[in-house]
């Protein structure tokens, strides 16, 4: 019997206006919840630690210039407002833009609460 599979799938339709779901949330809240993140430039954080990935999707920060094509070379930086510190984690603007709002970001030197 050819089966009509694809009319019972009991997760669609919920309301997911979260998005615990996402493969990249990995209890991020822990260290970046109401944290104030600033878009800048990605510098090296020391000479022995020339990159950086997003805490979120783990793509890869280099300084401009680096020559890598799949590279961010700007992003959403922690600041000195961070327990760890400026430029100690760092979230690339794709992610910033889709958590935004769950995390409760702030955008350093905008009063835009985003
Ligand atoms: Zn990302």
């Amino acid at each position: 019997m050819a089966a009509e599979n694809g009319s019972y799938f009991p997760l669609m339709g919920r309301e997911t206006t979260d998005h615990g779901d996402d493969w990249r949330l990995m209890g991020q809240e822990r260290y970046l919840r109401g944290a104030t993140l600033e878009l800048r430039d990605y510098v090296a954080y020391s000479a022995s630690w020339e990159h950086d990935h997003c805490a979120f999707c783990q793509r890869k920060f280099l300084p401009a210039g680096s020559g890598d094509p799949g590279a961010r070379t700007r992003g959403y930086a922690t600041t000195d407002e961070h327990e760890r510190g400026a430029g100690y984690y760092w979230v690339c603007e794709d992610c910033f833009a889709d958590f935004a709002a769950r995390f409760d970001w702030h955008a350093k030197g905008s009063d835009r609460k985003v």
